[in-house]
């Protein structure tokens, strides 16, 4: 059975998600490998659970597409960047059919939670870290489409973790 994601322009993914409570209860856990079933399905590197239809801050991604081995971030905060960003062009699970110009940070280091409250802290580059900063807008409500100059209302989707940098958009079109 074909799992049906939350798609553009539902205004479900403009709300900012919450933070997930430990220890989790069954019906997380199961939403997880649901999350997990869904991204494989729509042949995704990574789907945040906003995407099935709940506002909470967790993500899963698998960027090897080896469909075995796919990774959870609960409650995940970005606490280092790098410099250099890169432009490139993104699509969505949630926006089928449309991809956004989006400039990320190649390396970012981030801290999250495993399905067993356990803190972790890891550093991850290229397209991994791209899949996480584009996950970790879907928390906060945003789209890789709304990088596109004009597509998006800083006022009517406020973030408190959103930096100026990502607002940046295409000033050459
Ligand atoms: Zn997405």
């Amino acid at each position: 059975m074909q799992i049906e994601l939350v798609k553009y322009p539902d205004v479900f993914l403009r709300s900012a998600s919450n933070n997930v409570p430990f220890p989790l209860d069954d019906k997380t856990s199961r939403l997880i490998k649901f999350m997990a079933k869904a991204m494989y399905q729509h042949h995704g590197i990574g789907l945040a659970a906003i995407q099935v239809g709940y506002q909470l801050r967790m993500f899963v991604m698998d960027c090897s597409r080896s469909q075995e081995s796919y990774k959870v971030f609960i409650n995940p905060e970005i606490i280092e960047k790098s410099i250099e960003t890169l432009r490139d062009n993104e699509g969505c699970l949630s926006a089928p059919g449309k991809t956004g110009d989006v400039r990320r940070h190649i390396r970012i280091i981030l801290k999250y939670q495993d399905e067993n409250g356990k803190e972790e802290k890891k550093t991850f580059y290229n397209l991994e870290s791209r899949c996480i900063q584009h996950e970790m807008d879907h928390l906060e409500g945003k789209l890789c489409i709304d990088y596109e100059k004009g597509n998006y209302s800083r006022d009517k989707h406020k973030s408190q973790t959103m930096v100026e940098s990502d607002f940046r958009v295409k000033s050459d079109t």
